[in-house]
This record gives C-alpha cells, sequence and structure tokens, in this order.
C-alpha cells in the first residue's frame, strides 16, 4: 500500500453552522472500503432533527448572517480559496475517494482536480450575474434583478462524491444562497473532510451545512422542509420520482440529475481503433458508475462482429484491481448492495441476451466488490438491460442496419441524458446530433465533461442543467422591479 494510507478508523461528525457535533439520534452509520469491505470511518445517522438544525443555520445566515451582505466579489473570492485548498489536499482527497468509493486513484485523483476547477469557475462567475433593463412602453424604468433562491437543500449520489458537492455548492455559493447538503450515505467522507476549509476560506458559518445519513431518514426531511427553497437532486430515478412528489406541497423548485441508458452509436465509416476505445471508455470508465455511461452499444452490421471481437478481446486486457495502485484501471464497485444489484442484471442478461466477455467476478481477485467488465451482444433494444439503468460495467451491444435505424433504436427510451455517435462523415454526424433526444451529445468520443458546458437530461433524466451560466441560473430567482418616473397622479379617477 501506498504510505501515508490512514488506516485508524475515524468517527466523523456533522457540520451545522461552523461546528461539528453529532447527530440527535446518537447512532452512527458504517463507511465502507469496497475492496475490502471493511469499515473505515463511521459518521452519524441523521434524522429529522438535525435536518431541522441544518435548515435553521442555512436560513440564519441566509437572512441575518454577514453572507446576507456579502458581495459578489467576496464570494468569489471564497471559492477561489476553496479551490486551492482542495489542490494544495489533492493527495489526501483523492486518496480518501479513492478508498471510499473504489474507484481507481487516478481518477479519484482527476475528479478532485475537476471539483477545484468547478469551484474555480463559479468564483469568476460569481461577479458575473447581471439584470436587465426592460424597454417597458412608459415613463418608467423596469428592471429584472437576478437574486438568491435562498436555502438550497443538495442532495448527492456516491459515484462522483467530492465531485458531485462541488457541482451543487459552487453555483450555489456563488449566487448568495446557503446550503444543506447530504452526502450519499455510502461515501461521505470527502465532503466532510472538505468542510473543514470553510472556516479557513472565508465561508461564514451556516453558508453550507452537511449533514450525513440515509436517504429516506435524512433526504427526504430536507425535501419536505418548509424552509428549504430549492432542492438539487442527482440519483436514481426512482428517487427522482419521490423526490418531485414531496416537493410538491411546499413548491419548491427542482432541479434533477437522474442518470440513463445512453446510446454510444457507431458507424461503419468510424475509425475502428478509436471505435473501439471509445466504446470500452463509453461503458467502462469509474466501473460503469456514470449516469451518462455509453451502456447501449449501436453497431452498424456491417461491421458488427468484428466489433464485437475486438471490443471483448480488449475488456478482457482491462486491468481490475486495488483502487490505490496506478496501473488499476476498474475497481470494485461501491457498496455490497451495488453489487448484488449488478448481479442479478448480469444474470437477467445471461437470458435476455449473448454473452461475449465477462458476466462476473474476476477469478483471481477474492474480495472486495469486483464485477468483470461485461459485454452483452445481440441485445434486442426492449430487453431490460437495454432499457434499465444498471450503473455498473455492463454494456449492451446492439446491432442496427441503417442511420434511421439507428436513430430510432436510440431514441427508444424513457431516458435521455447522452448519447454519442462515431463517423467520419460530418452530415451524418449533424443528422444524429439534431435528432437525438438527449442533453449532450459526443461526436467520435464520449464522456469528456466540462464546467463551462450545461450538462442535465431530457425525457426521464430529469431536468435544469448544471454547469456554466445555466448552473447558477437554477440558484437564481428573478425580481421584477418598476420605478415610475412620472410625478403627477395617475389620473384615473
Ligand atoms: P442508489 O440507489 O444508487 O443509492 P439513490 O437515488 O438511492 O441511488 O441515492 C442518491 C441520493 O439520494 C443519496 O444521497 C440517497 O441517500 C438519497 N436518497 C435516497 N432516497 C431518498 C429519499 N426518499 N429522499 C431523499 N433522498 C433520498
Ligand atoms: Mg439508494
Amino acid at each position: 500500500m501506498p504510505s501515508g494510507v490512514q488506516t485508524e478508523i475515524k468517527t466523523y461528525q456533522i457540520h451545522i453552522n461552523g461546528e461539528w457535533t453529532d447527530s440527535k439520534s446518537n447512532k452512527t452509520l458504517p463507511v465502507y472500503d469496497p475492496s475490502t469491505e471493511e469499515v473505515i470511518a463511521h459518521v452519524p445517522d441523521c434524522n429529522a432533527e438535525d435536518v431541522n438544525r441544518a435548515v435553521a443555520a442555512a436560513k440564519a445566515a441566509f437572512e441575518d448572517g454577514p453572507w446576507a451582505t456579502t458581495t459578489a466579489q467576496e464570494r468569489g473570492r471564497v471559492l477561489f480559496r476553496l479551490s486551492e485548498k482542495i489542490r494544495a489536499n489533492l493527495a489526501s482527497l483523492a486518496e480518501l475517494e479513492c478508498r471510499n468509493t473504489g474507484k481507481p486513484i487516478v481518477e479519484a485523483e482527476f475528479d478532485i482536480n475537476d471539483a477545484a476547477t468547478c469551484f474555480e469557475y463559479y468564483g469568476g462567475l460569481a461577479t458575473k450575474v447581471v439584470g436587465y433593463v426592460n424597454p417597458v412602453p412608459d415613463n418608467a424604468m423596469s428592471l429584472s434583478l437576478k437574486e438568491p433562491v435562498g436555502v438550497a437543500g443538495q442532495i448527492i449520489p456516491w459515484n462522483y462524491p467530492l465531485l458531485m458537492a462541488a457541482w451543487k455548492l459552487a453555483p450555489a455559493i456563488a449566487a448568495g444562497c446557503t446550503c444543506v447538503l447530504k452526502p450519499a450515505e455510502q461515501t461521505p467522507l470527502t465532503a466532510l473532510e472538505f468542510a473543514k476549509y470553510f472556516s479557513d476560506c472565508g465561508l461564514p458559518p451556516g453558508v453550507v451545512n452537511i449533514v450525513t445519513g440515509f436517504g429516506e431518514t435524512c433526504g427526504a426531511p430536507i425535501v419536505q422542509h418548509p424552509d428549504v427553497n430549492k432542492i438539487a437532486f442527482t440519483g436514481s430515478a426512482a428517487v427522482g420520482k419521490i423526490i418531485v412528489k414531496q416537493a410538491a406541497d411546499t413548491v419548491k423548485r427542482v432541479t434533477l440529475e437522474l442518470g440513463g441508458k445512453s446510446p454510444n452509436i457507431f458507424f461503419a465509416d468510424a475509425d475502428f481503433e478509436a471505435a473501439i476505445d471509445g466504446a470500452l471508455f463509453g461503458v467502462f470508465i469509474n466501473q460503469g458508475e456514470v449516469c451518462s455511461a455509453g451502456s447501449r452499444i449501436l453497431v452498424q452490421k456491417s461491421i458488427y462482429k468484428n466489433f464485437v471481437d475486438a471490443m471483448s478481446e480488449k475488456a478482457k486486457k482491462i486491468k481490475l484491481g486495488p483502487p490505490l495502485e496506478r496501473e488499476t484501471k476498474m475497481g470494485p464497485l461501491v457498496s455490497k448492495e451495488q453489487y448484488d444489484r449488478v448481479n442479478e442484471y448480469l444474470a437477467v442478461g445471461k437470458k435476455e441476451a449473448k454473452l461475449a466477455s465477462g458476466g462476473g467476478r474476476p477469478e483471481k481477485i477474492a474480495k472486495g466488490y469486483y464485477v468483470q467488465p461485461t459485454i452483452f451482444y445481440d441485445v434486442n433494444n426492449s430487453a431490460r438491460i437495454a432499457r434499465e439503468e444498471i450503473f455498473g460495467p455492463v454494456a449492451a451491444v446492439i446491432p442496427f442496419d441503417d442511420e434511421k435505424d439507428a436513430l430510432k433504436i436510440a431514441n427508444d427510451s424513457p431516458y435521455g441524458l447522452a448519447a454519442a455517435v462515431w463517423t467520419r462523415d460530418i452530415f451524418r454526424a449533424m443528422r444524429a446530433v439534431k435528432a437525438l433526444r438527449a442533453g449532450i451529445v459526443w461526436v467520435n468520443h464520449m464522456q469528456p465533461t466540462y464546467v463551462e458546458a450545461p450538462w442535465g437530461g431530457y425525457k426521464q433524466s430529469g431536468f435544469g442543467r448544471e454547469l456554466g451560466p445555466w448552473g447558477i441560473e437554477e440558484y437564481l430567482e428573478t425580481k421584477q422591479v418598476f420605478i415610475n418616473l412620472n410625478e403627477q397622479p395617475i389620473g384615473w379617477y
């Protein structure tokens, strides 16, 4: 093991109003290293009472604290300092993320760096939020002003823990909101470590509060709380639907990013080597635990057989192993629950389609929630493994005849987060870009994600956009101001 690896089992506290505190439940929940199946930490198992405390702190900070009068410049500088802190602690944060999620260390380093970039981006954007003068046809001045939406409840998943926290917190802070963040119960550690930087970076108490716990006992109270003005959620479609319903009672603004079943489409004229690489990368990066995973691989019939052969040959060589080793390309899945879920889908897939490679545990690894990169082929688009999000290293390869056929299959999904198309024909690429019902479309690549560009889905992949200027917009209200410039009475009566 690399030196410096933390071995003692820490018990964390939650962060409310700038202070560290235990849950009122007096309970904790264990946090695991999925590569060893061992407990590495304990965190508070928060309940509604803890959420009430966190929301009260966020509300007070929004209304009465120094945050209410902090300028955009100052908020920007806080974000720059947070970004610098993350970069200064990149090695230890990446190691912790790697141990807790099971993702390869090289990917964890990339993610942490990306989180820092996100804070930096919104640090700059804080001072670019502007209003309008509306051209009303009267002797008056009509303005539209942007104001923070208030207290934001932010519920995030376990696949990119600190990065997802960054996508939510950075635009909220830039906008002047205050936050109650709940990391996923499986992966709360980097968010809690991150909270240790707040006071040094000049973030006033109560602006960002972090509670840990399960969805039903800690997440739902955030969604239902009348003093929470907005919910930003990234997670499963099933929970997204519950959240929309629960948020209705208090008419909360909601944004949802709910994953998908994204098509990665390969035409016969695509560069073959690049295509094989792109198909594997699209679906196996981060063990396939990616909302935009290219889990439906659509391949034109004329190259289909060679494609499946080449893909599975290469998939068999992907290096699975301890996440902290730098050569590792795939670690274990995040949890026993996820491991069981993916294994169920492997069983389903074996009945619905043909198996080209993988399909179970890697033989040589005794412990940990490892699953081989698995490729099913001759999959019918109506099969469960082509319709349901698996969130693991499982590819469904589907043959198609021509462009029309490909686009029809691609759009035949309840989801619409992302899609990719591989071809050397620019006209075909552009026709596909227009036809694909997805929030992100890549041409001759899959997965690059940039803080400057919008992220979010069509259809049941959710609504609202994160990142870029779109991301901050979701944390802003628009206020219309009318200033009468006539000094005379209205003269109506
Ligand atoms: P998974 O099934 O992969 O765990 P989830 O959608 O359940 O994905 O989890 C994403 C996030 O949503 C986590 O932080 C989880 O605790 C939270 N969550 C789960 N259920 C609820 C719920 N009913 N209300 C609010 N948050 C929830
Ligand atoms: Mg869950």
